[in-house]
């Protein structure tokens, strides 16, 4: 069988996808798909799935060793390509199936338990894959004879998913490590840092998904640096944080970015310290983005102007810069210490979270004519600035120069009532002038 052949099974199957009038017999595939008739096609659409399935396990399985052999036979190389998973992306797969492919090609030859049953089409690419990945991960740790792979193969494939294999590779090789012999001055698998490993991914949604596997030290690290930004903070009526655990934690790790970011003791990159990039285009029809995620909506761009931790790149409709940001616009460190002593904090009512956790807001936009000053600036921890940017909370200077804060409501019913911010909670008069 040669590529003619698959050709001659391609074909066949898009002559049968054809939409065609419905016959009186002899139902085609686009039929059975299109229309199917209660019960009586239920065994013939159950059939079609069993098979679909096999014989996608079955071409998944030529396309990881076509690609594995074409990397042995130099082929990617020749077209001046980096790799396998290059040539399929050159043939629009996409990069995450593509480097699978390429990976499961490579491994074949290793476990040969996993090739045979992929080569009866019991097995899909995504598993295979995840016992691949688990051998990998074991032997990484305690070095496998081929005798240990195939039991470590036979044991992984007893899983009924791709992430269950992924844990059971772990537990293996925790196991398999506590019984290796050690020699002295080897390292324990907890205490290897060679082992430490993150990814960051961006999701097809445009967010961004990291996945860390640190040693016990580093892990150790990250948790006292998360553990005192951690802590609920009540809301501002005295009810307990609705935030989750897990939430908390995104949030404390954001705060320890940026105050990395708002230091000045850190590396540079090309003579600069590296910043979060926002590029703003002048003309119209065109949408703010951000250096390395992408387009953002502009509510958002507006809170990361709002302060100084950004570096701004104003670009006309060719890209071309008109502008990198104007000093003016930022609060200097004199406003700041003003801010400082003023609001003594996040000034949002029941927050409170340190200066040095705050931004700076500007209560008028420095867009709409808002100027840099005491009385134009409140500083906001980023929960709150988000919650006044993008959450509905509106925050104005009262008559008393403090910041007053209205709670989201529907802007036909009745405004609430206006919180004090929360350096001043205990005093009891009401603002003058709104
Ligand atoms: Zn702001
Ligand atoms: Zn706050």
């Amino acid at each position: 069988m040669d590529a003619t052949d698959l050709d001659t099974f391609v074909d066949a199957l898009i002559d049968d996808l054809t939409p065609v009038p419905a016959p009186d017999e002899g139902r085609t595939l686009f039929h059975l798909l299109d229309c199917p008739r209660r019960v009586i096609d239920e065994q013939p659409l159950l059939a079609v799935l069993v098979a679909a399935v096999t014989a996608r396990n079955l071409l998944d399985h030529v396309v990881a060793q076509a690609v594995a052999a074409a990397e042995r036979a130099g082929i990617p190389a020749r077209k001046h390509l980096r790799s396998g998973a290059d040539l399929l992306t050159s043939l629009g797969v996409a990069p995450g199936a593509a480097h699978r492919a390429a990976r499961v090609g490579r491994a074949a030859h290793t476990l040969p338990a996993l090739t045979q049953l992929q080569r009866l089409g019991g097995v899909g690419i995504e598993f295979a894959d995840a016992v691949g990945k688990g051998v990998a991960h074991i032997n990484n740790r305690v070095p496998l004879s081929d005798e240990d792979r195939a039991g470590v193969v036979t044991t992984l494939m007893i899983q009924t998913t791709p992430s269950g294999v992924g844990k059971k590779a772990r537990e293996i090789a925790i196991a398999k490590a506590a019984t290796a012999p050690q020699d002295d001055g080897t390292v324990p698998v907890a205490e290897n840092s060679d082992l430490n490993d993150m990814t960051v991914v961006q999701t097809d949604d445009g967010r961004v998904a990291v996945s860390l596997d640190l040693d016990a030290l580093t892990g150790e690290e990250l948790l006292a640096a998360l553990d005192p930004l951690c802590r609920p903070v009540p809301l501002p009526d005295g009810t307990s944080d609705p935030r989750s655990t897990g939430r908390r934690r995104a949030d404390a790790f954001g705060q320890i970015m940026r105050t990395y970011l708002s230091g000045s003791q850190r590396p540079m990159s090309g003579g600069v310290l590296p910043h979060v990039t926002l590029i703003r285009p002048a003309a119209p029809g065109f949408v703010d983005t951000l250096g390395f995620t992408g387009p953002i909506t502009a509510s958002t761009a507006d809170l990361i102007t709002c302060d100084s931790t950004v570096g701004l790149v104003t670009v006309d409709g060719a890209g071309a810069p008109l502008d990198v940001g104007r000093a003016e616009r930022l609060f200097t460190p004199a406003i700041r210490k003003g801010l400082a002593v003023r609001d003594g904090g996040c000034a949002h009512p029941g927050c409170g979270r340190p200066v040095s956790w705050c931004d700076a807001h500007h209560i008028t936009p420095w867009s709409s004519g808002g100027g840099t000053s005491l009385d134009n600036g409140v500083l906001l921890c980023r929960l709150h600035h988000t919650a006044v940017h993008h959450g509905g909370w509106q925050v104005y200077l009262g008559a008393d120069r403090h910041p007053w804060f209205i709670p989201p409501h529907d802007p036909a019913g009745p405004e609430p009532a206006h919180l004090r911010s929360h350096n001043r909670r205990t005093m009891t008069d009401l603002p003058t002038a709104a």
